[in-house]
C-alpha cells in the first residue's frame, strides 16, 4: 500500500479497518485528562471491559459457593484449565492438548527446561541470541549450575554482525550446524524483546534438530501478535506470559506449549505436582505420580481462578478477532509507523530503527534507537500523552497493538515525536 502522511489518511486507514470496533472494548488509560496513545502493550496490553464481569462472576461463585464451586460453579474450578485451550491452540498453532494456561513464565521456562535441557557429557550446550531478557539468562544461568556447568563452557550467545542490529537467520543456521556435535538445546525468543525481530521458527528448529538438540522458543513478546504454527513447526516447546499482548493482566496466568510427540513421553523427567497426575485418580491421594497424557502433565498446582477468569475474558477477544486479521492489520499498522517514522528521518540523523524492516521478521514492535537526545525525546513524549518504553542506552520501544491502536494514534505519535525529535 502506499502510505500518505496527513491525518486524513490515517483516518481513511481507520474507516477500512475491520477490527476498529475492538478499541472500544477496551479501557485506555488518560494522561491529564486526556486519551493517552498507548504504544505499550508489548509490555502491559490494556484491560478488556469484559476483564470485571468474568472476575465479578469467580467471586459471586465462591460468594455464594464456597468449595462447592469447583464442580458448581459456571465455569467449575476443577476444570478451569480447559476452558481457554481452544483459544490458545489458535493463538500459537497448537492442539489444545499441547497448550495451557499455568505459573508464571519463568517458572514455565525451569519447568520445560527440567524436561527438555538434558546435558550428556558429549552434548550440553545451550544456544540462544544475545541480549536475551534478563529472566531467561538467569534461568539459562542457573540451570547450567545445576547440572554443574558454567556459561563460559556451555552457553553459547549469538551476536549480530559488526554495524548490525539483529540476527541474520543464515548465521543463526550456520552458528547450530557448527556447534552440532555439543548442542543439548537451542532456544530462542519468539520476538526479541529489544530489538523486536521475529525470529525464523521452522528454520532454526528444523536446524536444531538436524544437528541433534532440543528446540524451545520463549515467546512473551510473540504470542498475540505474530502469526505462530507450534505444532507444524514442530517446536518441541514454548513458553509465555500473558500480561503483554494476551492483556489477560498484571502478572497474569502464563502458558506453555508441549509438542504431542513429548506429550506421550511419560519417561521424560520432571518435577511434578498433583495437578499434572492423572486427573482420574488425583483426588486418591496415592503414591506414584502419572503424568496425564499432553502438557497436562506438566501442571503443578491447582489453578488460580481469579486470574484465569481475567485470562478467559482475553482469550474471548482473540477467538472473535481472529488471530489472523490481527496480524494482517498489525503489519499494515506498523508499516504505517514505519513510513512515518521514516519521512521523519529523511538524512538519518536523529535515529537508527534497530527492528528489521521485512514484516515477516518483525511483530508490531518498532525499536527506535536515538541518536541524540534520547530521554529528552522520551520525557517530551511522555508529557504530550504519549505512553511508550524507554530500554537503557537509549532505545525508544513504540508497539502499536491492532487490537486497540488506531492508525490515527499513529499518526498522532508521529507528530508528537518529530516536534519532540526537533
Ligand atoms: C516479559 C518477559 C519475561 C518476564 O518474565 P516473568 O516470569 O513473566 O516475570 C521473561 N522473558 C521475556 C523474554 C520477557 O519478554
Amino acid at each position: 500500500m502506499k502510505f500518505e502522511n496527513s491525518l486524513a489518511f490515517a483516518r481513511s486507514l481507520d474507516k477500512r479497518d475491520t477490527l476498529k470496533s475492538y478499541r472500544s472494548q477496551f479501557l485506555i488509560p488518560k494522561v491529564n485528562g486526556k486519551t493517552s496513545i498507548y504504544l505499550t502493550g508489548n509490555s502491559l496490553g490494556l484491560q478488556p471491559k469484559t476483564t470485571k464481569k468474568f472476575v465479578n462472576e469467580e467471586l459471586d461463585d465462591w460468594a455464594k459457593l464456597g468449595v462447592e464451586g469447583h464442580v458448581h460453579s459456571r465455569r467449575p474450578w476443577l476444570y478451569y484449565h480447559k476452558f481457554s485451550k481452544k483459544s490458545l491452540a489458535k493463538i500459537v498453532g497448537g492442539k489444545p492438548t499441547e497448550v495451557v494456561a499455568m505459573n508464571q513464565l519463568t517458572v514455565n521456562l525451569h519447568l520445560m527446561m527440567v524436561s527438555f535441557y538434558r546435558p550428556t557429557k558429549q552434548r550440553f550446550k545451550i544456544l540462544t541470541e544475545s541480549g536475551a531478557f534478563s529472566s531467561d539468562q538467569y534461568a539459562f544461568e542457573t540451570q547450567l549450575k545445576f547440572h554443574g556447568y558454567t556459561t563460559d563452557e556451555a552457553l553459547i550467545e549469538l551476536k549480530p554482525r559488526n554495524g548490525e542490529s539483529y540476527l541474520r537467520t543464515e548465521d543463526i543456521l550456520q552458528a547450530i550446524r557448527e556447534n552440532a556435535d555439543e548442542l543439548a538445546l537451542v532456544i530462542f525468543g519468539g520476538v526479541q524483546y529489544y530489538t523486536g525481530q521475529f525470529f525464523n521458527i521452522p528454520a532454526i528448529t528444523t536446524a536444531g534438530h538436524e544437528a541433534g538438540a532440543i528446540v524451545g522458543f520463549d515467546l512473551a513478546h510473540a504470542v498475540g501478535n505474530v502469526a505462530l504454527n507450534l505444532h507444524k513447526d514442530n517446536v518441541d516447546f514454548a513458553v509465555w506470559c500473558s500480561y503483554k499482548y494476551l492483556n489477560a493482566g498484571p502478572g497474569a496466568i502464563a502458558g506453555a506449549f508441549v509438542h504431542e510427540r513429548h506429550g506421550r513421553n511419560f519417561q521424560l523427567p520432571r518435577f511434578s505436582g498433583w495437578w499434572g497426575h492423572n486427573e482420574k485418580e488425583r483426588f486418591q491421594m496415592k503414591k506414584g505420580f502419572v503424568p496425564m497424557e499432553g502438557v497436562d502433565g506438566w501442571q503443578l498446582s491447582n489453578f488460580p481462578i481469579l486470574q484465569g477468569a481475567a485470562h478467559l475474558a482475553s482469550m474471548e477477544i482473540f477467538d472473535q478477532a481472529g488471530i489472523k486479521n490481527l496480524v494482517a492489520k498489525s503489519k499494515l499498522l506498523t508499516g504505517y509507523l514505519e513510513f512515518l517514522l521514516n519521512e521523519i528521518n529523511k538524512d538519518r540523523k536523529y535515529f537508527r530503527i534497530l527492528t528489521p524492516s521485512d514484516p515477516k521478521e518483525r511483530g508490531c514492535q518498532l525499536s527506535i534507537f536515538m541518536l541524540q537526545n534520547g530521554r529528552k525525546v522520551f520525557q517530551k513524549l511522555t508529557r504530550e500523552g504519549v505512553i511508550a518504553d524507554w530500554r537503557e542506552p537509549n532505545v525508544i520501544r513504540v508497539a502499536p497493538v491492532p487490537l486497540y491502536n488506531s492508525f490515527e494514534d499513529v499518526f498522532r505519535f508521529a507528530e508528537i515525536f518529530q516536534r519532540a525529535v526537533r
